[in-house]
This record gives structure tokens, C-alpha cells and sequence, in this order.
């Protein structure tokens, strides 16, 4: 059983991110099944307090601060370096982090810094007499794979975004402990220039009150207009999941989910979107919501209020001649 359980806090310049909560809520729940006590680590400039802000809102046994100028940013080396210091110190069971781009680039590195077992994007997790389990997704969400680390060294796991609700996190304050690393052997082979900010769009989906959201199911650029089309006669935004806006076949602020927009408008239509967790924790709280897709098992179907299995090409353009009609 995982006794000793530390959650990485991640933040932008002190802004503690939402899958920070979520992980460590998910570390409260494994360390409330299995006996065991959770910690959160968060590492920061000396300017910046998250740790602070952590220790006065959520329940831990412990809130671990470590300050330093080149933790002020996000670096792999400066990062891995005093996480290696801290875990090589108090050697504990189990380190948790959000799956995010970062710590994708960031939890390898650890993992083999301190020969620990790692276990990515991991949907939850179950016990049984042997411990502890790990639940990640296989071949596009249509299997889950049970992952079990070996004992005696560190197991490091990634939770996926939205996995766990930030609700569930159980509040209270937590004694903080600030902690010195040395970093000054840690040699830095990467240096940020400067960070520009993506500008700010037009569309507020945020606001809409019907949305049509498409998928990559809708295949080509040229095949949106009926999606346009349909959105129109309902006077809906139009919403995409990530890989449309990767291939540039719509703009990036209209990217719902987990890096995208969080919606929740009367009515969503979804188009051709399977239903990755990442997709969902953006659209779950619409009012009703209605899935056209040709595979019956898509896991967008288990959200639906209704579901239409078949073909989009045929369903979406009959859909917009009704409402014509009507
Ligand atoms: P697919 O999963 O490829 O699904 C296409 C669907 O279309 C399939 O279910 C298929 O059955 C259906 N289809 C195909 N042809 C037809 C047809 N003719 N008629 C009807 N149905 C058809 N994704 C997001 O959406 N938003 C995010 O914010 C986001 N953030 C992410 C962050 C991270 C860190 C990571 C790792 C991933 C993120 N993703 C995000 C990606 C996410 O994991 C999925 O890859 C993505 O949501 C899948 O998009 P999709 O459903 O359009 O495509």
C-alpha cells in the first residue's frame, strides 16, 4: 500500500492550475483507502506562494515549500533536480502529478533521476491485497489497462484531466514546511526567452446557449460548411474538439475541453467526436446534449441525453432540412 503519498502542485507564475486539485484530491483518496498520509510538494520562485495558498485551503499532512529563483519558471533540469533532492530525502511510496504538457516533459525525467516506476495519464485507480492499482486508457479510450508498479522504489503516476473532479477536494489547512534544495550542481541546459501571450478571439462560446461541436469525424476542412449550415438554422456557436483546431480548420478558441474552453450551454450537438475525457470535462455540463456518431460504442454516448449512431454525412444535413422545414 502507498503510505506516503506526495502530489506535485503545479502553478503559472503562482496561479495554481485546476489539475494541481484534482491530483491531489486524487492523493487524498488513495491515501484515505490505503492508511496512508499525502503531501503536497510545490516548488516556486521566492517571489511566488502557492505552497501558502495550498497550506490555508486544502487537507494534508504536510504543504512542502521549496523556493528558489530558478524554480520561478518552469525548467526540466532546475525542476527534476530538486524534486530528485526531496524525494531522494524522504523516500516516499508514491509522487502524483497532473498530466499536463509539463509534466509529460517533466515526470520521465524524474523517473529515471531516482529509478522510480512511472504510469502515465491514469483515469483513477483501485486497491486490493497486493495494493495499489493504476487505470489508464488503451487503444482511443476503448480499453482500460490495469497497471501495477513493482515495490521497493518510487511510483510516479500522471492523472488525466477531468479523472477526477476538483470538487472532491477534501479543504482544510495543512502545516507548511519550507525546504532548501542546492541546485547550484544542477546544471540548466534550457533558458526561456520570453513568453508571449496567445491574443484574445472573437468568439465567446462561454456565452453561447446552443453549441454545434465538431469532430474529427467530420474528416476535411471543405466538409464544416453543413456543420455551419446546421449551426446557423439553430443560431448555434460552432465548438471543436482538438484535432480540427490542430489541422487549422478552426480557431483555437474554439477548442473546448481540458485545453480549451469549458462550455455549458442549454443544447450541444456533437459531431463526429468520440469522447475523450479531455473533450468532455469541457462540454459535461451542458443541459442536454446530443451525439451523432457511427460507432454505437463511442464513449461520447455515455454523456448523451441522445444518441444518433450513423452516418454524420447523411444525419447532419437531414438535420438541417427538418429545422428548415420547421
Ligand atoms: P477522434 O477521437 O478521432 O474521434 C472521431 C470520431 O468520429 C470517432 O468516434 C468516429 O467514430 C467518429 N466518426 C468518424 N467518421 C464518422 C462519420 N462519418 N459519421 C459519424 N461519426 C464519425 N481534445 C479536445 O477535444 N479538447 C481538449 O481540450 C483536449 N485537450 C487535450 C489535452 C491533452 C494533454 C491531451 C493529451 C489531449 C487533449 N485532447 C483534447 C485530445 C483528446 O485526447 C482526443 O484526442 C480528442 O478529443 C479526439 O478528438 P475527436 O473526438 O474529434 O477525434
Amino acid at each position: 500500500m502507498a503510505k506516503n503519498i506526495y502530489v506535485l502542485i503545479d502553478h503559472a507564475q503562482g496561479e495554481i492550475r485546476g489539475g494541481s486539485l484534482e491530483t491531489l484530491a486524487w492523493g487524498q483518496q488513495i491515501a484515505a483507502q490505503g492508511g496512508g498520509q499525502v503531501q503536497a510538494l510545490v516548488l516556486s520562485g521566492p517571489d511566488q506562494n502557492p505552497a501558502q495558498e495550498i497550506a490555508s485551503s486544502a487537507q494534508a499532512s504536510a504543504v512542502i515549500s521549496v523556493q528558489d529563483e530558478r524554480l520561478a519558471d518552469y525548467d526540466p533540469d532546475s525542476y527534476a533536480g530538486a524534486l530528485k533532492a526531496v524525494l531522494q530525502e524522504d523516500q516516499p511510496d508514491l509522487l502524483l502529478m497532473a498530466h499536463i504538457y509539463q509534466n509529460i516533459d517533466l515526470a520521465p525525467k524524474v523517473a529515471v533521476a531516482v529509478q522510480g516506476a512511472l504510469v502515465t495519464d491514469c483515469i483513477g485507480h483501485r486497491q486490493d491485497e497486493q495494493g495499489l492499482i493504476f487505470i489508464r486508457q488503451m487503444f482511443r479510450n476503448k480499453l482500460n489497462a490495469d497497471v501495477r508498479t513493482g515495490s521497493g522504489h518510487l511510483a510516479i503516476a500522471t492523472l488525466q484531466a477531468g479523472a477526477v473532479s476538483k470538487d472532491e477536494l477534501e479543504a482544510g489547512e495543512s502545516p507548511l514546511e519550507k525546504r532548501q534544495v542546492d541546485l547550484s550542481q544542477v546544471p540548466q541546459r534550457r533558458v526561456s526567452l520570453e513568453k508571449v501571450g496567445a491574443g484574445k478571439g472573437q468568439v465567446d462560446l462561454t456565452k453561447a446557449e446552443v453549441i454545434v461541436g465538431v469532430g474529427r469525424g467530420i474528416k476535411k476542412e471543405e466538409n464544416l460548411e453543413m456543420v455551419r449550415e446546421l449551426a446557423e438554422i439553430l443560431g448555434a456557436e460552432i465548438g471543436a474538439s482538438r484535432p480540427v483546431v490542430d489541422n487549422d480548420w478552426l480557431e483555437r478558441e474554439r477548442q473546448i475541453g481540458s485545453s480549451g474552453q469549458n462550455v455549458s450551454p442549454k443544447l450541444y450537438i456533437s459531431v463526429g467526436i468520440s469522447g475523450a475525457i479531455q473533450h468532455i470535462v469541457g462540454m459535461k455540463g451542458s443541459n442536454t446534449i446530443v451525439a451523432i456518431n457511427n460507432d454505437p460504442n463511442a464513449p461520447i454516448f455515455n454523456i448523451a441525453t441522445y444518441g444518433i449512431v450513423g452516418d454524420l454525412f447523411e444525419i447532419v444535413p437531414a438535420l438541417t432540412e427538418k429545422l428548415r422545414e420547421g
